[in-house]
This record gives C-alpha cells, structure tokens and sequence, in this order.
C-alpha cells in the first residue's frame, strides 16, 4: 500500500482492484492489459447488463462506501437473475473526486463481499477523476435461447413477485432523515443499501417463467413495462402485496401499500408463469431461500388494474423516469 503518499491511478487499480480472491478458469487475461480475454461456454449464450450509481441521484452521496461497492455489483447481479443468467464477470468504472485510501478500501470490501459470494471476477474497468460515479457492468450466461425476457407473458399466467416489496423505498426515506432508528428503521435501511439480487432464483425460473423483470423502479412501473412488452395487462391483488413486518412496524397502513406498489430498488423479481405451475413454485420458495407471492393475474386487455375487495381501479405506472 502507498502509505501517506498519494495514489495514481496505477495504485488504486494495483492496490483495490487487483487483489481479489475469486479466480475463474474462463479468463485467461483479467485486469492488467489493455483488455481482458474470456473464454464464454460452448454452446451457451452471454448476457450483458450494465447499470450507472450516481452520487445524490441513485445513493445518498454520504451513504456508507462498502454498500456503494456492494449495490453497484448488486443492482446489475439483479439484471442478469432477471433474464435467468448465471454470472461470471464484471467490470467497474469508478469516477472519483479524490483517492481516499479508506474510502476505497471500503469500497472494494463490499463489491468484492458479493462477488465472491457468486463467483463473479472483476475482469477490467477504467478509473477516472469526475463527480462521484460508479459505472458496473456485469456478464453471465444461459444456456441458448433461454434467456428470460420481458416479453412472454399470456392471458391467465400469474403473477409472482419475490421477497418483500416497499422496504428500500422506505429505507431510503429513512436514510435521508437523521437521527436515532428502530431495529426495523435500521433492516430497512440495509435493504435499500444491500439488496439482494435474486441470482438462483432467476436460474430456476429458466424454462419455467414466461416473462420475468426486476423490480427496481416500483412494482406498477415494472409490471407495465412488463405487460406492454407481453402485449397484454394485468389485474393484481393489493392486498397480497408481501409486506415486510418491518415495514408494518413502521409505516400507517396507506403508506405501506404505496411503498409496495410504487416504491423502487426492491430488486426483487417479478414474474409470470402459467398456473399449472403454482404448486411447483409454492414448493421452490424454500429451497430458494425467499419468499414467493402470488399476487395476480395477466390479462388480455392492456391495462393495469388493482382489484380489491373495495373493487376495482386503474392503475398508472409512476415509476422512476430521469428524464420525466
Ligand atoms: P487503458 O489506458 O488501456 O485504458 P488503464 O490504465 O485505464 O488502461 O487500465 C489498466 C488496466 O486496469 C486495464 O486492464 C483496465 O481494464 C483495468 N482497470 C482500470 N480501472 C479499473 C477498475 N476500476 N476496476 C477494474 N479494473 C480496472
Ligand atoms: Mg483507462
């Protein structure tokens, strides 16, 4: 390490980045060239997803540096569950106002802390001076043709969601308020700094699922965006919205069903599967050590309604848009 001394670009990637204990048979050239060299799997399809974490915009800029190593990773793992793909590798674009030493040690422990958790390897990136960004992009594969889409979905499948929905939205209001916090003030917290992505779980789905997205912009928005790329609508229960009691503790009735229905960076997965299969997922929830709901229906009328034992209302996406 570079001691007091100031660090180069050279010593950041030497001392932070290189020195990861994950080491894959498929890269036969990683970090340290002008590019890497992969072998993908014979007869197996790669899937690329890549996701940008601003300061201020997608983490608060103070937030701790070993959650913005570890949801950078965490957010982009999401998208390849989300399309059934098995990660292998990654890449990390950093932009840094300063080389903080401690900062980046941080840093480094929790993106490394999930990828070695999935045994993914950090193949390359690029690290620059700019305003606080981290650019990750990661790499998986399926087996050919069997990536999951959001496009599959048909009249009379269900419609599933994983885990608890509305926890990081309420975590992040959480986050934005100081002051003392709860057990439960302080779990929801760590679901917005440290979700989980569904990894094995999207796996499972392969050849099962007809449509599949995550949850990161709320559950309306990703539904729609769902159900318009199927050609189709849906009808889901509010009342089966799965709501965390960490959640129930801490928010009025209202505003938990509102954080379930619109707010983001759950990075749970939602999908749907013809109902002859329902027993099946009943029955996977435990040994994909999350909880599986069901929570509606699709339909053929292209639109999106929530129907209760109040009746029934038309619901509009009002997810995350930067440009909206
Ligand atoms: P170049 O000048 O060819 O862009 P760099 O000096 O930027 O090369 O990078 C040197 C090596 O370090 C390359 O293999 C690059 O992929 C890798 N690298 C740079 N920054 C990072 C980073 N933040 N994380 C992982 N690898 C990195
Ligand atoms: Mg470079």
């Amino acid at each position: 390490m570079s001691g007091g001394k100031k660090l180069g670009e050279f010593d950041i990637i030497r001392d932070y980045f290189m020195r990861q204990r994950v080491r894959r048979e498929d890269v036969w050239l990683g970090i340290g060239d002008d590019g890497a060299v992969l072998d993908a799997p014979p007869g197996g399809q790669l899937v690329v997803a890549v996701d940008t974490l601003n300061a201020d915009i997608h983490f608060p800029r103070g937030a701790p540096a070993r959650a913005i190593g570890y949801r950078a990773l965490a957010v982009n793992l999401s998208d390849l569950a989300a399309m059934g793909a098995e990660p292998a590798w990654a890449t990390l674009v950093l932009s840094l106002q300063q080389a903080d030493p401690s900062w980046l040690g941080d840093f480094a422990k929790g993106f490394f802390e999930l990828a070695e958790r999935h045994e993914i390897m950090l193949i390359g990136g690029d690290t620059i001076r700019g305003p606080l960004s981290v650019t990750v992009a990661a790499y998986g594969f399926v087996p050919s043709q069997q990536a999951l889409l959001r496009s599959g979905a048909h009249a009379g499948d269900h419609v599933w969601v994983s885990g608890t929905l509305g926890d990081a939205a309420a975590g992040l209001d959480l986050l934005r308020a100081p002051g003392t916090r709860s057990e439960a003030e302080t779990w929801l917290i760590e679901r917005f700094l440290r979700p989980e992505p569904r990894v094995r779980l999207g796996m499972w789905l392969r050849q099962r699922a007809t449509a599949v997205i995550d949850v990161s912009d709320g559950l309306v928005a990703d539904l729609d965006k769902l159900a318009t790329a199927s050609g189709v609508g849906a009808v889901i229960q509010p009342d089966d919205l799965p709501i965390s009691s960490a959640l129930m503790n801490t928010a009025s009735e209202q505003r938990c069903a509102e954080f379930a229905s619109v707010g983001g960076d759950d990075y749970e997965l939602c999908f749907t599967m013809p109902p002859t299969l329902r027993g099946e997922v009943e029955s996977a929830a435990g040994e994909l050590g999350c909880r599986l709901s069901r929570i509606g229906e699709i339909t053929a009328e292209r639109q999106l309604v929530a129907r209760s034992v109040d009746g029934e209302q038309l619901l509009h996406s009002r997810g995350y848009d930067h440009f909206g």
